[in-house]
């Protein structure tokens, strides 16, 4: 673990330095409340430096000039360098974050799979030939789009990282990437790793600091040619309009409050399963999280009483305990969650499960929030509405699929749906009409999802991560058309 007394720096132009003005951030473990690690906290300055340093790794022959297969091969180190530090990277990410240490194995494997799977394409980003008739020889040139910033969460910040950085590199971008001061450190790890790997000096810049001061620098940096955003919709928009004043393309990866949508005829243990890790998996805290559930009506007394006792018996604990579910990011999100759940109760829900802080003495001070089921709910109500963003089910029903169909867009979010029936026709007739990025039947995700294209429809963002799709963001296509005789 991190010394406390030492101030890890930020990673610019292949370097380890503090920030210019000497300033840190202390950085917590949510399982404890206590400080985990001191971080140097980047201002303007720094983000000048390391846009700076990124514009240079593009020109260089090193980096922005390199074979598109010699990029894939640094890329593919960087994959087999994660697997060989999983553990410690995993252990890292446990105690930052405070999500269950198995959680953040997933994360940490899910992050060496987005270096690989975009390693893969780095020689294979291809342009086309287009048909202009005689005498003319029309191509186009997919080019890297310049450097990249990238804006990270808290949430699950190895494997967000990840799913920005991979592609951007492969494209053959320099990326500045500044995490989540509440969770900087296997971003920082990333660099480093990055680093050995052969990434040259400039190519991959870590730059942790604060939203004000380093976020809104780098947003708005008049060197960036791109960036890739990933937050809550109120900061996606300031972010939004610092980057059209530079008329610069953005990737909004924002909110979400995904419906699972379960049918009578669900098979009910996959079903029960599913439901409850989409909305506990990192106690809650996933933007893709499935926070409310709609379950048909004649089947929601025997389904919510099956989901209570799966609620009931989960364990908390801190997450390198490896607990059923971990503690909340911090106090402050701690309280957000309790008064949404205040809220819901004062709007007319019912708490089905916990509702409260754990009365277990043995945790420590750490930020722990039961794992919630707010029952009775309706669409209109706040908690059926507004992303929560910890564990707190809000449940509501549904007689027909037309009216799961429409609850379920009864949302300014669309990110994420999940359909649980044995029924074929039930599952695509929601999978058309449900307006949201990505719709599972009967799962939810599946494992990282880095194939499948992620994105969300309305204020759950624009633009697609993860897949091919991705590379689109990375690249601007550059069109030659030649006279010959
Ligand atoms: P946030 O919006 O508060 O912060 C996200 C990042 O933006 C952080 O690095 C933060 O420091 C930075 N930031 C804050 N203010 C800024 C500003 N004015 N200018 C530039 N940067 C600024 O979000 P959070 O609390 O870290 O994460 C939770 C939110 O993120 C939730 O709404 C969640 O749904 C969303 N999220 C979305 C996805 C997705 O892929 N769609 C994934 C994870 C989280």
């Amino acid at each position: 673990m991190t010394a406390t007394n030492t101030v890890e720096g930020l990673i610019i132009d292949g370097r380890k330095a503090g920030a210019s003005d000497g300033g840190a951030l202390d950085v917590y473990d949510p399982s404890t409340g206590q400080v985990l690690a001191r971080v140097a906290k980047a201002t303007r300055a720094d983000i000048d430096r390391a846009v700076a340093a990124a514009r240079r790794a593009m020109e260089a022959k090193d980096w922005g000039g390199l074979a598109p297969a010699e990029r894939g091969r640094v890329l593919f180190r960087i994959a087999q360098a994660i697997r060989d530090r999983a553990e410690e990277l995993a252990v890292l990410e446990s105690r930052d974050n405070g999500k269950p240490l198995r959680q953040a194995r997933t994360d940490v494997q899910v992050a060496a799979r987005y270096f690989e799977f975009y390693g893969g394409v780095a020689d294979k980003i291809l342009g086309t030939t287009i048909p202009m008739g005689p005498g003319l020889l029309d191509f186009t040139v997919r080019e890297p789009i310049g450097v990249s910033a990238q804006i990270v969460p808290w949430n699950y910040p190895i494997q967000i990282g990840s799913r920005g950085v991979a592609p951007a590199l492969a494209a053959g971008c320099a990326v500045v990437m500044k995490p989540s001061s509440e969770a900087p450190m296997t971003a920082l790890r990333l660099g480093e790793i990055g680093l050995e790997c052969g990434l040259p000096p400039g190519a991959l810049n870590i730059v942790p600091g604060t939203g004000s001061e380093a976020g809104v620098a780098l947003a708005s940096h008049p060197g960036v040619n791109q960036i890739t955003f990933t937050g809550s919709v109120e900061v996606g928009v300031a972010v939004a309009k610092m980057a059209a004043e530079n008329v610069v393309p953005v990737v909004m990866e924002l909110g979400g409050k995904s419906p699972n949508v379960v049918f009578a005829d669900a098979d009910a243990d996959l079903a029960v399963q599913g439901v409850a890790k989409a909305i506990f998996q990192n106690a809650g805290q996933t933007c893709s999280a499935g926070s409310r559930l709609l379950v048909e009506r004649k089947a929601h007394g025997a389904f919510v009483e099956r989901l209570v006792a799966h609620t009931r018996a989960m364990k908390l604990g801190p997450g390198v305990d490896d607990p059923d579910m971990g503690p909340i990011i911090s106090k402050r999100q701690l309280e957000t969650i309790e008064q949404y759940v205040a809220v819901g109760q004062k709007e007319g829900a019912r708490v089905a499960a916990g509702g409260r802080r754990p009365a277990d003495t043995n945790l420590p001070g750490g930020f722990y929030y039961e794992p919630t089921l707010l029952d009775e709910v309706t669409p209109a109500m706040r908690v059926a509405q507004e992303e929560i963003f910890g564990p707190v089910l809000a449940i509501l029903t549904f007689d027909e699929v037309e009216e799961a169909a429409e609850i379920a867009n009864d949302s300014v979010y669309g990110l994420v749906a999940g359909v649980w029936t044995r029924d074929i026709n039930k599952a695509l007739a929601l999978a058309e009409r449900i307006k949201s990025g990505q719709v599972f039947v009967n799962t939810y995700g599946a494992g990282g999802g880095v194939e499948m294209p992620f994105g969300g429809y309305k204020k759950s963002g624009y633009g697609r991560e993860k897949s091919l799709e991705a590379l689109a963001s990375y690249t601007q296509t550059k069109n030659v058309c030649i006279r010959y005789t």
